[in-house]
C-alpha cells in the first residue's frame, strides 16, 4: 500500500492558515486534518475535540515526556502540539494528513519526517499582514508588533519549505495549494508504481 503524505501548512501569524485550511477541507473532505492539543483556553465558538483537544500544562508536559508528541511549540505562553499516534496510523493506512501549525513546529516535522511536504503561506506584504492582525482584533498592539517581528524571522526560514504560496486572493491561493497537493500525490504514485513494476 502507498503510504499517505504528510502535508504541513504553516506561515506567520495572520497569513490566514486557518481560513485556507477550512477551505481546503471543504474542497477535499478526504484530507484528514490532525486535531492539535493545546493548553490555551477554549474560545467562544470552538468545539473541544474538533477545534483542539484542550488539556492542562501538566497533561501536555506528560505527553511530551512520554514521546507522544510529533511536534510541539510554546506560543503566547501556551503549548500547542500534534499527538503522534493518530497521524502515524493514518499515514500507514494510506491516508493523507494535514497539519496546520506555526513555523517552529513545522521545522520540527521536517527533521522527523524529511519526506513531509511543507507549504509556507506568505502574506502579500508586511503592511497587509499587520492589517489582518489588527482587523481580527485578538491581540494588543504590543503583541501585534511582536508577531510582525516574529514574522520577519519566520520569513527568513522560507527556504526550508517545499513551496511558498502567497495568500493574496483566498480562492486562488487555495486552488494553488490543491494543485500542488495533486502534483505531489501523482509524483508519489508514479514512484510507487516504478518500485513495484515487474520486469
Ligand atoms: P490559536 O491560538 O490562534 O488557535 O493558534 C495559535 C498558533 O498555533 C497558530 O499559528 C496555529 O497555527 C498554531 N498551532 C495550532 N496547532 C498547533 C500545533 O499542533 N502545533 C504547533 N506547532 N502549532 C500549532
Amino acid at each position: 500500500m502507498v503510504k499517505g503524505i504528510l502535508f504541513v501548512l504553516s506561515g506567520p501569524s495572520g497569513t490566514g492558515k486557518g481560513t485556507v485550511c477550512k477551505k481546503l477541507l471543504e474542497m477535499e473532505p478526504e484530507l484528514y486534518l490532525s486535531v492539535s492539543m493545546t493548553t490555551r483556553e477554549c474560545r467562544e465558538g470552538e468545539i473541544p475535540g474538533v477545534t483542539y483537544n484542550y488539556v492542562s500544562k501538566e497533561a501536555f508536559k506528560g505527553m511530551i515526556d512520554n514521546g507522544e508528541m510529533l511536534e510541539y511549540a510554546v506560543y503566547n505562553g501556551n503549548y500547542y502540539g500534534t499527538p503522534r499516534e493518530a497521524v502515524d496510523s493514518l499515514l500507514n493506512s494510506g491516508r493523507d494528513v494535514l497539519l496546520e501549525i506555526e513555523p517552529q513546529g513545522a521545522l520540527q516535522v521536517k527533521k522527523l519526517f524529511p519526506e513531509a511536504v511543507l507549504i509556507f503561506l506568505v502574506p502579500p506584504s508586511m503592511k497587509e499582514l499587520k492589517n489582518r492582525l489588527v482587523s481580527r482584533g485578538r491581540e494588543s498592539s504590543e503583541e501585534i508588533t511582536e508577531r510582525i517581528n516574529a514574522a520577519r524571522w519566520e520569513l527568513a526560514q522560507a527556504d526550508k519549505y517545499s513551496v511558498h504560496i502567497i495568500n493574496d486572493d483566498l480562492d486562488m491561493c487555495t486552488q494553488q495549494i490543491m494543485d500542488y497537493l495533486d502534483e505531489k500525490r501523482s509524483e508519489r504514485r508514479k514512484i510507487y508504481e516504478l518500485i513495484n513494476e515487474e520486469v
